[in-house]
């Protein structure tokens, strides 16, 4: 059995692409801070440790064939837009690419997947909520809106450094808000597909929801699923990218809103207060990706934003549940 590591395997996608990789025959090892919060670990073996430890990363390739580098110090627009966390967010993610990078050309790992994300996107491109550009070649001159992105892209080119000067295979995907069952939903790092189906869930018949900004900034989103049916493609490829992972189903922040609200069968009042926001517009571009893998992600939003809302609602009711008892 071909041995394969998922860092980040504790994580809201790395859960899912372990599973998948564990479905597929691969003997899977699991590093993270934590386990997966909502499902058992599909991983054969699991290393629960700080891959900002170079002694961790240098236990977790040993035996390796192909590393998926999912782990960052990540979160929704609340955690990364607000500027109170950069100094960790730049430093653990940087630490744990650095990391992964040298012990695996040490141990001889033959190939390397990387998460990078659509937030390395200069802002000025981003400005317009109806044309955002993020295509990928118009990653450079480079102005990403927040550091995390300013961190991806820094490590994005120490993934082509390192296959240039070692040799190393490596695939680099710039994932656009991937959205699911099992992932974070409360607490601050939840992103907005989540938190908005909490607040519908949670909300009276004849309630409201509060919303960041006025609703009016655009964004795709990808179900999980095909979001790891992409990485595998991608890895199994003999393209290396950075390519978009995403979908081109474009919505506004209240379009997203009334969708869930429609699933839900609930019609509340939407009300608009301050918060962080990020840019005004982004969609993913998949000429790229359909070109080099002969595909593309395809499946609606709303078939999506379903299974995530009924997963949400049973959290949130669970939570209900043992507040009771
Ligand atoms: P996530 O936060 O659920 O998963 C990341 C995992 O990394 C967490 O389980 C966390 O505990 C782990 N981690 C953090 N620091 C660590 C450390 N020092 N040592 C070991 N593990 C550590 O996030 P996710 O949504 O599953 O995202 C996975 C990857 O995809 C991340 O690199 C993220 O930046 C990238 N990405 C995600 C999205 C999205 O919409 N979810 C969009 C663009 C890019």
């Amino acid at each position: 059995m071909k041995r394969v590591l998922v860092c980040g395997a504790g994580g809201f996608i790395g859960s899912h692409l372990a599973r998948r990789l564990a479905n597929e025959g691969f003997w899977v090892r699991g590093v993270d801070l934590k386990y997966p919060e909502f499902s058992q670990t599909a991983c054969h073996e699991f290393i629960q440790a700080d891959l900002r430890d170079p002694q961790v990363a240098h236990k977790a390739v040993e035996g390796i064939e192909d590393v998926y580098q999912l782990a960052a110090d990540m979160g929704g627009a609340g955690y990364i837009f607000t500027g109170d966390h950069d100094a960790d967010v730049m430093h653990n993610s940087a630490s744990i690419n650095l990391n992964i990078l040298e012990e695996g050309r040490k141990a001889g790992v033959k190939r390397l997947f990387y998460s990078s994300s659509a937030c390395i996107y200069p802002a000025y491109n981003q400005e317009d909520p109806d044309n955002p550009v993020c295509s990928e070649a118009s990653a450079y001159p480079a102005a990403p809106d927040s550091e995390y992105g300013w961190e991806k892209l820094f490590s994005e080119r120490l993934y082509a450094s390192y296959s240039r000067n070692y040799g190393l295979e490596v695939h680099v995907a710039r994932f656009h808000n991937i959205f699911g069952p099992d992932g974070t939903w409360e607490g601050g790092k939840e992103k907005a597909p989540a938190a908005i189906c909490r607040k519908i869930s949670e909300a009276p018949e004849d309630g409201e929801i509060e919303i960041w900004g006025d609703g009016k900034q655009t964004r795709s989103f990808l179900f999980v699923d095909e979001c790891v049916e992409g990485v595998r493609r991608l890895m199994e490829s003999d393209f290396a990218g950075p390519v978009n992972i995403g979908s081109e189903e474009m919505v506004s922040i209240n379009q997203l809103a009334e969708m869930v609200m429609n699933i839900a069968g609930k019609k509340l009042r939407i009300r608009h207060i301050p918060g962080p926001l990020g840019v005004r517009g982004r969609n993913s571009d998949n000429k790229l990706i359909a070109e080099k893998l002969g595909w593309a992600p395809s499946r609606p939003l709303e078939e999506g934003l379903r299974k995530t809302f009924d997963w949400v609602s049973t959290q949130v009711k669970n939570r209900v549940g043992s507040m009771v008892a």
